[in-house]
C-alpha cells in the first residue's frame, strides 16, 4: 500500500488517500492548538506520541468488541486506517466536570458524574463547535435517531473499558470526545485518542496529563504525554 495524495489536514493531522481506496493514511503532527486555533505551537515530538499511545488504545478497543478505523501503526508518525464517511459531530463523555462545561454550566470542577454525561457538539470551527442536543443531531440530519442512540451507546462502551484500563495504570479519565464514521451502513469509531483529545489526570496526585498543560501554559507538556505512554504500553 502506497501513500497518493494527502486528502484533508486538519490541525493536528493529515489524512492521505492511498492506492486501495479503502484505507487512509493519518500522520500525527507536531502542532498543538487551541482555543479555535488561536493559540499555535510547533512541538516536536508530539506526533510521534499521539500516533502511538492512540495505536495502543484503538489496539484495546478493537480487542474488546469496538469496532474503531485503526489497521495497524506503519511508522513513528503514522498509522493505516480504513476510510469512513464521518459524521459531522463530536461525542463528548465527561466523567468528571472540567473545561467548557465548567465554563458554560459554573458546575464546580471536580464534580462526579455517575452516570457519565454524553454530549453532542458540531464539527464546525466557523460556528465554534456549538453543543447539540440529540434533536438537533436529528433535525439537521447529522445522524440518524439509530445512529445517535449507537453513538451513545459505544461512547458508554469506550468509557467503560478506557476508564478501567487507565486507572489500572494510575490514570483518571476525566473526560474524553470522539468521533464516528460510517462504513457499508455500519457505525465506526474514527480520529484519535489521545492526551490531545481526553483529559487525563494522574489517579493520586490529579497532576494533569493531557493538552490542558498546553492550554493552561502549565509546562511539561512532553514529560506528561511521554508518562502517559509509558502508562498505557505496561
Ligand atoms: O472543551 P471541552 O471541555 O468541551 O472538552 C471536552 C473533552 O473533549 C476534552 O477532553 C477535550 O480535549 C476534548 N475535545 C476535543 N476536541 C474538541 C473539543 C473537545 O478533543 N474540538
Amino acid at each position: 500500500m502506497e501513500k497518493t495524495r494527502p486528502l484533508y489536514e486538519g490541525k493536528a493531522k493529515i489524512l492521505w488517500e492511498t492506492d486501495d481506496p479503502g484505507l487512509m493514511v493519518q500522520e500525527f503532527k507536531n502542532d498543538a492548538t487551541a482555543f479555535d486555533g488561536t493559540k499555535h505551537e510547533v512541538i516536536d515530538g508530539k506526533g510521534k506520541l499521539n500516533n502511538t499511545i492512540s495505536s495502543h488504545l484503538f489496539d484495546l478497543l478493537n480487542g474488546n468488541g469496538v469496532r474503531t478505523h485503526f489497521s495497524e501503526k506503519i511508522s513513528e508518525t503514522e498509522m493505516v486506517v480504513e476510510r469512513l464517511d464521518m459524521l459531522r459531530v463530536e461525542v463528548v463523555v465527561r466523567n468528571i466536570a472540567a473545561g467548557s462545561m465548567v465554563r458554560r454550566l459554573g458546575v464546580e470542577e471536580g464534580t462526579t458524574f455517575d452516570p457519565p454525561i454524553v454530549e453532542f457538539y458540531l464539527k464546525d470551527d466557523a460556528l465554534h463547535d456549538p453543543i447539540l442536543s440529540e434533536e438537533h443531531v436529528r433535525a439537521l440530519g447529522l445522524a440518524s435517531p439509530e445512529q445517535v442512540e449507537e453513538m451513545k451507546r459505544r461512547a458508554l462502551e469506550v468509557n467503560r473499558l478506557l476508564g478501567e484500563f487507565l486507572l489500572e495504570r494510575g490514570i483518571r479519565l476525566v473526560d474524553f470526545k470522539l468521533e464516528f464514521g460510517t462504513r457499508d451502513g455500519e457505525l465506526v469509531l474514527g480520529d484519535e485518542i489521545s492526551p490531545d483529545t481526553c483529559r487525563f489526570h494522574d489517579a493520586s496526585s490529579g497532576e494533569i496529563m493531557d493538552k490542558d498543560r498546553f492550554r493552561q501554559d502549565l509546562g511539561g507538556f512532553l514529560e506528561a504525554y511521554n508518562e502517559v505512554l509509558s502508562r498505557v504500553s505496561s
